[in-house]
């Protein structure tokens, strides 16, 4: 079944504002398989597995809550919560375009995306270390995961504590991720033990 498409009209205040046309994965106006990137299809095969009950990775949620948010943004003409739903896609340049006020954290976002996935700063302790019995976090974090369209793909949003600088990879060095890993799993277990407190 195809649904009609959905007529969009911009205000000229949208317009300059620099609401993008056309929107992407509108789940009003299914585009043509031509049209449709890997990424837009991605984006619609995850809405339609929502709007089933699928269970899906906290990743996977997080990007249809950014959708959805889209979409009612648009609707309610709401530029700062479109460029957040935006940036939570990963697409940068459409974000800066709605909410020029992010455009320096886009542009930052942009420079980390584009970066080789195994590049990594000249700061020192980029390793978990242990100093007489301490562990000692490593300068180099991950912030989120973020989804990253132009590689159809989650990655690692990795930043240096010492000079900011920051990397979207994929597939980052080992040790991030292994950090990243073990972090997450010891929240997890402190959870766990809270609830059985
Ligand atoms: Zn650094």
């Amino acid at each position: 079944m195809t649904l009609p498409a959905k007529e969009i009209n911009l205000t000229d205040e949208q317009k300059q504002k620099g609401f993008p046309e056309k929107p992407f994965a509108d789940p009003f106006r299914p585009p043509d398989e031509e049209e449709l990137t890997a990424a837009q299809k991605y984006s619609a095969r995850l809405l339609e597995l929502a709007a089933h009950g699928a269970r899906l990775t906290p990743e996977e949620h997080d990007l249809v809550l950014a959708l959805r948010h889209e979409e009612s943004a648009r609707l309610n003409n709401d530029h700062k919560m479109l460029a957040s739903a935006l940036i939570a896609q990963g697409r940068f340049e459409e974000a800066m375009a709605a909410d020029p006020e992010r455009a320096v954290e886009c542009d930052q976002l942009i420079v980390a995306r584009d970066r080789d996935d195994q590049d990594r700063c000249d700061c020192p302790d980029k390793e978990h270390q242990e100093i007489h019995g301490t562990h000692v976090a490593p300068s180099e974090y991950v912030v989120r995961r973020q989804y990253v369209p132009q590689r159809n793909n989650f990655a690692y949003l990795i930043r240096c504590n010492e000079c900011g600088q920051l990397n979207l990879a994929v597939t980052p060095h080992h040790a991030i991720t292994q950090y990243h890993s073990d972090r997450m799993r010891a929240i997890a277990f402190e959870k766990a033990n809270f609830k059985k407190k």
